[in-house]
C-alpha cells in the first residue's frame, strides 16, 4: 500500500543524498530545546551514513521573512547533530548557490553536512523552480523525510523531487504507512477520537472519518459547538457561533456513529486553582464555562475504545494544558495504552498531550507531523509524497 521508492530501494554508496529532514526544532538560548524531531531523523541518517553516502542534510526551521535571520539559524541544530553521532557534522552558512556546491563537493562517503535554514531564501515557499534547480546541484539523489513539511510544496520539499530521484526516508514510510493504512484500509472495529479547539480547522478530518470509521467521539471545545447546536446554552464556553449549522448537519450526517459527552467539567475560568464541578450535559450556568469531558464520558468512550481494532485520536479533550482539565484527555489516554489496537496519535497538541501523560511509549505511533498528518486523515494525497518515485 505504500507503493513510493524509499531509501532501502536506491543505490546510495559512494553517492550525495540530499536528505529534507524536518529539524523546524525549538531554540532556547541558542540551544536546541528539544529533540524529538532530531532523534526521529536519525534512522534514515545512520542508514546512509552506513552505506557510504555523504549525506547533506537541509530543513526549515521557524517563520524567516525570506532572508537570513541569525534567530532562526540551523547553525545550533548542526551543532546538537555533532553531539549526537559518530560521524564528522559540517556547516554551510549558505543553503543554494556557489558556496553550498562547494561544500557539498568537499564532502566525503560518512561526513554530513548541514545546510543553512531553506527558508532564507524567498523562493522556497514559493517553491521557485531556481531555488530547486539549486538544491538539486548539490546531491545525486534526494530523500524526503520531513513529514511535517510534506503537505506544503515547497523548493525543499517537492521542488527538488521533481529534479533528483526521489525516495522516501524511514521517517516518512513509517508515518504513511501508519496514518494511510487507518485511513485507507484500517482493521475494524475503527474508532476515531476528535477534539480540540475549533471544528472549523477539522470540517475536513470530521467528513472523512465519518465516511471512514465505526464510531467518532466527541470531546474538547469541539464538543462544545455540538452542544450549542442542540439547543444547550454554552454560557461562556469556546463555541464557534459561525458553524452550527455545518454541526447540526455533521450530527445528521453521522447519527449513531457520533457520541458527545454527557458530563463535563465545568469553571468560572481556566486558571490553576480555578473553581470546578462536573455536571451532566445541560444548560451551562451563566458565568462558568466547559473545559474538560466529565469521568462518566470517559467511562462512555472507554467502553467504545475497548473494542476497537483500530484508533485513531486528534484533538484534546479539554483544556489539558491545566491539571484540573487535562484528565479527560489523559483518562481517554489510558484506556488507548491498556488497548490492544493499534492507535495512532495525531495532531501537534494531541501529541504533547501524550508525552505530558507518559503513556506515549503505549501508542502505537505518534505522528511527527501536526498538520501533515491532519491533512492524511482528511484523505488529501501530500504533494511531498506524491513527487515521489513509484515502486
Ligand atoms: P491538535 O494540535 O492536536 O490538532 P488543536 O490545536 O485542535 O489540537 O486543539 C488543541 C487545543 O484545544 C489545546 O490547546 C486545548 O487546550 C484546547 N481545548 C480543548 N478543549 C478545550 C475546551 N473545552 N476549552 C478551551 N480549550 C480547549
Ligand atoms: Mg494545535
Amino acid at each position: 500500500m505504500f507503493n513510493k521508492k524509499t531509501v532501502r530501494d536506491i543505490d546510495v554508496k559512494g553517492k550525495r543524498v540530499l536528505v529534507r529532514v524536518d529539524f523546524n526544532v525549538p531554540i532556547k538560548d541558542g540551544k536546541v530545546s528539544d529533540d524529538t524531531r532530531i532523534r526521529a531523523a536519525m534512522p534514515t541518517i545512520n542508514y546512509l551514513l552506513e552505506q557510504g553516502a555523504s549525506v547533506i542534510l537541509f530543513s526549515h526551521l521557524g517563520r524567516p521573512k525570506g532572508g537570513p535571520d541569525p534567530k532562526y539559524s540551523m547553525k545550533p541544530v548542526a551543532d546538537y547533530l555533532s553531539g549526537m553521532v559518530k560521524a564528522p557534522v559540517k556547516f554551510s552558512e549558505e543553503a543554494a548557490g556557489p558556496k553550498a556546491k562547494e561544500a557539498a563537493q568537499n564532502l566525503k562517503p560518512g561526513e554530513i553536512l548541514v545546510l543553512e535554514n531553506t527558508r532564507f531564501y524567498e523562493g522556497e515557499t514559493k517553491n521557485d523552480p531556481d531555488l530547486s534547480a539549486q538544491f538539486a546541484e548539490l546531491a545525486d539523489v534526494f530523500v524526503m523525510d520531513a513529514f511535517g513539511s510534506a503537505h506544503r510544496a515547497h523548493a525543499s520539499t517537492e521542488g527538488v523531487a521533481r529534479i533528483l530521484p526521489a525516495a522516501a526516508g524511514f521517517l516518512m514510510e513509517k508515518e504513511i504507512r501508519y496514518l494511510g493504512q487507518a485511513i485507507t484500509d484500517p482493521e475494524r472495529p475503527f474508532v476515531a477520537i476528535l477534539g480540540g479547539a475549533k471544528i472549523s480547522d477539522k470540517i475536513g478530518v470530521i467528513r472523512n472519518l465519518l465516511a471512514k470509521a465505526d464510531s467518532i467521539l466527541i470531546g474538547g471545545a469541539m464538543a462544545n459547538t455540538f452542544f450549542k447546536a442542540q439547543g444547550y446554552p454554552t454560557a461562556d464556553s469556546l463555541v464557534e457561533d459561525d458553524v452550527l449549522d455545518l454541526a447540526r448537519e455533521l450530527l445528521k450526517e453521522g447519527g449513531s456513529k457520533i457520541r458527545l459527552p454527557v458530563d463535563v467539567v465545568i469553571a468560572p475560568n481556566a486558571e490553576e486553582g480555578a473553581e470546578t464541578k462536573v455536571m451532566p450535559v445541560g444548560p451551562i450556568p451563566d458565568g462558568w464555562k466547559i473545559l474538560d469531558i466529565g469521568p462518566e464520558s470517559v467511562e462512555n468512550f472507554g467502553k467504545v475504545i475497548k473494542g476497537a481494532k483500530t484508533v485513531v485520536w486528534n484533538g484534546p479533550m479539554g483544556l489539558f494544558e491545566v491539571k484540573q482539565f487535562a484528565e479527560g484527555t489523559f483518562g481517554v489516554a489510558r484506556v488507548i495504552a491498556e488497548s490492544d489496537a493499534t492507535s495512532i496519535v495525531g495532531g501537534g497538541d494531541s501529541a504533547a498531550a501524550i508525552q505530558q501523560s507518559g503513556l506515549a511509549d503505549k501508542i502505537t505511533h505518534i505522528s511527527t507531523g501536526g498538520g501533515a498528518s491532519l491533512e492524511m486523515l482528511e484523505g488529501i494525497v501530500l504533494p511531498g509524497v506524491a513527487v515521489l518515485q513509484d515502486k
